[in-house]
C-alpha cells in the first residue's frame, strides 16, 4: 500500500499528468462557490474504505482546484500574489517525495546545503556579510515573529550581562504602514508597539524612529525597530539608511520586513531605494511573493545567526545529537522544529535559470508597473495616489466611493477578468494593483482599466 506497487505507480503517473495539465492551462478566475454547493458537489471524501486514487483525483480536479483561484493568473493583482516558475513548482514534488527533513544538518545536509546557497544569494543581494544566514520559514508572519523573538532575547541577555532587571515593558517601534503580522507578533510576545510617524511621502525615517525611541514611556525598553522595504498597501520602501543610524545610536536591533518588496533587490533600476538594508540585523524576504517560488517560502536571514541560535535552539535529551558547532541547523534560527526544506524548490529554479533570469523577470514586472502608473496619470477619471517606489500602483476613480470599488472588483471576478480587491489610503477608499508576475502585461492592465471609463 505504501510502496511503489503497480497501483501506486499508475497513480503517480496520473498525478504527474495532472501537474502537466495544470502547467499547460491558463488558470481561471472564479468567484468562490457557496459553502453548501461545494460540499454537495464533493460529497463525503474521508471514508473507511477510501475512494481510490482515480475518484479522489477526479474530485480534486473537477471541484476543489476550480473552487480556488491560482495566484499565478496574470491578472491576479490583489494582495501580493505568487507566480512560481515551473522549475520551482515541480521541484516541490521532489522535495516532498524525498522524505528528507530540513531541520538539522545531521540528517538533512544536502537539503540544508542547497537552502544555504539560495539564502547566500539573498544575503549577497542585501549586502550582508559572510556568515549571514537564517532559515526558510512559512511566511513573512513567522519570519517577523522569529526575528523579533531573537531581538528581544538578545536585549534580555545584554541587560542581564549588565546586571539590570527586566524592564517594566518591552517595546518594538514601527509605523502605521507596518504589516499587521508585526502587531500579531507583539501580541504573541506580549510586548508594546510604539508607532513612529511617517513622513509626507508615507516613508518611515530615522528622525521619527529616534523620536519614538526617545519618547518611550519610563521603564520601557525598545528592543527592535521594524522598517519595511516595500509596504504591502502602497509599496513604499522606508528610509533604511537613516533608520539604521537611529538604531545604531541606541543600540537597538533593526529588523527589515521585505516580505513583499525585497525581491526587487535583484533589480538594478530600484536597487538604490534599499540603501542601508545592508545595516540590518535581520531581514525577511518572501520568495513566494516576488521571487517566483511556490508557497510557502520566506527567507529569514540574520546578519549574525548566533543570537538567533541562543534564542531558538530547542534542548531535549534526544535532540542533543543534532547540536554540533560544525553543523548548520536551520531549525535553530526560527520558531520551528520539524520543517520541510522549503527553500530547495527556490534553490532548484535559481540553479536552473541563473540569477540573470531573475533580474530580468523582476525588472519586467517593474516596467509593467511603471506603464500602469502612466495609464493612471493619462486618464482624466483616475488619480494616482502616490508615485510608486516598486510595483504597487495605488489610485482612485474620481467620483467613486467604497461601494463602487467593491462592486467593480466583484464584477471583474464574476466575469473572470481579474482578481482585485479595494483598499484604503489616507482614510478614504482606494484601489491598488500589485504586479509581481512576469506574465502580467501592460495590455492586461489596459484592458482592466477600460472598465473604469466613464
Ligand atoms: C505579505 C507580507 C507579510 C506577511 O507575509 P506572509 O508570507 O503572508 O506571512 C509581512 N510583511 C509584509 C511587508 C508583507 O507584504
Amino acid at each position: 500500500m505504501f510502496g511503489l506497487d503497480a497501483d501506486n505507480e499508475a497513480m503517480v503517473r496520473k498525478v504527474v499528468d495532472q501537474v502537466l495539465g495544470r502547467f499547460a492551462e491558463q488558470p481561471e478566475i472564479r468567484q468562490a462557490p457557496r459553502v453548501d454547493e461545494l460540499a454537495a458537489n464533493v460529497g463525503e471524501t474521508i471514508t473507511p474504505a477510501g475512494l481510490g486514487p482515480d475518484e479522489a483525483l477526479r474530485l480534486y480536479t473537477e471541484y476543489l482546484a476550480p473552487a480556488s483561484v491560482a495566484s499565478d493568473h496574470p491578472r491576479y493583482l490583489a494582495f501580493v500574489a505568487g507566480a512560481p516558475t515551473t522549475a520551482s513548482s515541480v521541484f516541490d514534488l521532489v522535495v516532498s517525495s524525498s522524505a528528507q527533513c530540513g531541520a538539522f544538518w545531521l540528517d538533512g545536509a544536502g537539503m540544508v546545503h542547497a537552502e544555504n546557497a539560495a539564502m547566500r544569494w539573498i544575503a549577497d543581494l542585501a549586502g550582508l556579510p559572510a556568515g549571514a544566514n537564517g532559515c526558510f520559514v512559512t511566511g513573512g508572519t513567522t519570519g517577523n515573529l522569529s526575528a523579533l523573538v531573537t531581538a528581544r532575547d538578545a536585549a534580555r541577555r545584554s541587560r542581564q550581562a549588565a546586571g539590570l532587571d527586566r524592564p517594566k515593558a518591552w517595546a518594538v517601534v514601527c509605523a502605521d504602514s507596518t504589516h499587521s503580522s508585526v502587531d500579531s507578533a507583539a501580541r504573541v510576545m506580549d510586548v508594546e508597539v510604539i508607532r513612529a510617524e511617517l513622513n509626507p511621502e508615507h516613508r518611515l525615517t530615522g528622525i521619527s524612529v529616534a523620536a519614538a525611541i526617545d519618547g518611550r514611556p519610563d521603564g520601557t525598553e525598545v528592543f527592535a525597530v521594524v522598517a519595511t522595504a516595500g509596504t504591502t498597501n502602497i509599496g513604499i520602501v522606508d528610509d533604511l539608511d537613516s533608520i539604521a543610524d537611529a538604531c545604531n545610536g541606541g543600540g537597538v536591533w533593526l529588523h527589515v520586513d521585505g516580505a513583499y518588496g525585497a525581491g526587487a533587490l535583484v533589480a538594478p533600476s530600484v536597487r538604490d531605494r534599499f540603501n542601508g538594508i545592508e545595516r540590518c540585523d535581520s531581514l525577511v524576504v518572501d520568495p513566494h511573493k516576488w521571487l517566483l517560488s511556490p508557497f510557502d517560502c520566506a527567507a529569514l536571514v540574520y546578519r549574525d545567526p548566533t543570537p538567533a541560535r541562543l534564542a531558538h535552539t530547542q534542548h531535549a535529551s534526544y535532540l542533543d545529537a543534532t547540536i554540533e558547532d560544525a553543523f548548520y541547523n536551520p531549525s535553530d534560527h526560527a520558531h520551528v522544529l520539524t520543517r520541510r526544506a522549503r527553500g530547495v524548490p527556490f534553490w532548484f529554479s535559481l540553479a536552473v535559470h541563473g540569477t540573470d533570469a531573475y533580474r530580468d523577470a523582476i525588472e519586467h514586472t517593474l516596467s509593467v508597473a511603471r506603464a500602469t502608473r502612466d495609464l493612471v496619470v493619462a486618464a482624466e477619471h483616475l488619480e494616482l495616489l502616490i508615485e510608486p517606489d516598486l510595483s504597487v500602483v495605488a489610485f482612485r476613480r474620481r467620483g467613486w466611493g467604497a461601494d463602487d470599488y467593491q462592486a467593480w472588483c466583484d464584477q471583474l471576478m464574476a466575469n473572470g477578468t481579474a482578481m482585485l480587491t479595494p483598499t484604503t489610503f489616507e482614510g478614504g477608499p482606494a484601489m491598488r494593483v500589485c504586479i509581481i508576475n512576469p506574465r502580467t502585461t501592460v495590455d492586461d492592465l489596459a484592458e482592466i482599466f477600460t472598465t473604469l471609463e466613464p
